[in-house]
C-alpha cells in the first residue's frame, strides 16, 4: 500500500515543496487523517464498477482514497496553483481526471459524458469548501445529474439543517429542498483535529441517497419551493401569517390561503416547522389552484 498523502508529515512536506499557503477564501482545510478518509469513502459503497465525482481535491488526500476504491475519479478544482501539486501527488494513479474549474460554473453533465462514459453507478464524494456548501449541493441536485447520491463533509450546523426532521428547530426550507430529492442522513461527526488548518466550526459527514421519485409529487416544483421558503421567513409566525406575506397580491388573498389550508387539512395556526414535506406538497398544489 502506498504512503498516504493525508498524514500531517506528508501534507507538511508537500506544502513546503510547493511553497503552498492555504487560501482561506477558498475554504481550504486539508484532511490529515487517513482513518477519517477511510470512513468517508466507506460511506459511499464504491466498487471498481463505480465512479466518484469529487469537488475540491486540494492536494489529493481524499482523491487517492477514491481512486483506490472506485473505477474512475473525476475531480473539479478551482485553484490553479493546486494543479501541478495534484499531478505530482496523484501520479501513482491512472484513473483520475482533474478539471480546473469552479464547480458552480462547470458543465458537470458534459464532464460526466466525456470522462465517465460506461459508468452507471456514480457517487459524489467531497470535503466541501464551507463557504459554498449549499449552492454546490443544490446545483448538483437541481441539474438532475445521473448520480446515485452524495457523501459530503460540511459544517455540522448545515449538516443538521439538511438532515432535520419536522418539528425540530433545525428543520426548514433547506431540509425540504434536499429531502425532496434525497434521503439525507447524518453519517459521521468529525473533530477539528483532522484538518490542517483547523476550521473555526464543527464538521460532519452526511449521506444523501437520491430518491427514484421525489418525496411528494407536485404540480409545479418552483411554486412548491416558493411556498416552502415563504413558510419559514418568520419562523415564530403561523403558516397563515407567513403565507400572507409570501403569496402574490390580491384582495381575496387571505380567503384563498385559508381555503387552501382547509382543503389540505392543515390548521392555519400551525408553524411551518411542523409540516411534513408531503403536507407542504399538498398545500402547494391547493394554493396553486388559486394563485396560478
Ligand atoms: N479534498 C481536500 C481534502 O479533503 O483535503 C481539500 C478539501 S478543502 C475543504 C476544499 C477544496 O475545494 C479546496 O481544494 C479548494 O481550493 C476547493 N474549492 C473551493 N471552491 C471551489 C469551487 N467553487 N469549485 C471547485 N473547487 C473549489
Amino acid at each position: 500500500m502506498m504512503k498516504d498523502i493525508a498524514t500531517p508529515i506528508r501534507t507538511q512536506q508537500i506544502m513546503t515543496k510547493y511553497n503552498l499557503k492555504v487560501k482561506k477564501s477558498l475554504g481550504q482545510n486539508f484532511l490529515i487523517d487517513p482513518n477519517i478518509l477511510r470512513k468517508i469513502v466507506g460511506q459511499a459503497d464504491l466498487t471498481k464498477k463505480s465512479a466518484a465525482i469529487e469537488i475540491g481535491p486540494g492536494i489529493g488526500a481524499l482523491t487517492e482514497h477514491l481512486a483506490r476504491e472506485a473505477g474512475k475519479v473525476l475531480a473539479f478544482e478551482i485553484d490553479q496553483r493546486l494543479l501541478p501539486v495534484l499531478a505530482d501527488t496523484l501520479s501513482p494513479y491512472d484513473n483520475i481526471s482533474i478539471i480546473h474549474s469552479d464547480i458552480l460554473k462547470a458543465d458537470v453533465q458534459a464532464a460526466i459524458d466525456s470522462e465517465l462514459a460506461g459508468y452507471d453507478d456514480i457517487v459524489v464524494v467531497a470535503n466541501l469548501p464551507y463557504y459554498v456548501t449549499t449552492p454546490i449541493i443544490l446545483k448538483l441536485l437541481l441539474e438532475k445529474l445521473p448520480v446515485r447520491g452524495m457523501v459530503v463533509m460540511l459544517q455540522k450546523e448545515v449538516a443538521e439543517r439538511i438532515t432535520a426532521k419536522p418539528g425540530t428547530k433545525a428543520y426548514g426550507s433547506l431540509s425540504i429542498a434536499i429531502q425532496y430529492y434525497t434521503q439525507a442522513e447524518m453519517a459521521l461527526t468529525v473533530p477539528k483535529s483532522v484538518f490542517l488548518p483547523q476550521p473555526n466550526v464543527d464538521s460532519a459527514v452526511i449521506r444523501m441517497t437520491k430518491r427514484d421519485v421525489p418525496e411528494v409529487e407536485v404540480i409545479d416544483e418552483d411554486f412548491f419551493f416558493t411556498v416552502t421558503r415563504g413558510s419559514f421567513v418568520q419562523r415564530r409566525k403561523t403558516i397563515l401569517n407567513n403565507l400572507q406575506v409570501a403569496m402574490p397580491l390580491g384582495k381575496e388573498k387571505k380567503e384563498w390561503i385559508l381555503k387552501a389550508l382547509e382543503e389540505a387539512e392543515i390548521d392555519p395556526t400551525r408553524r411551518g416547522e411542523t409540516l411534513t414535506i408531503k403536507e407542504f406538497g399538498l398545500l402547494a398544489d391547493k394554493l396553486y389552484a388559486y394563485f396560478k
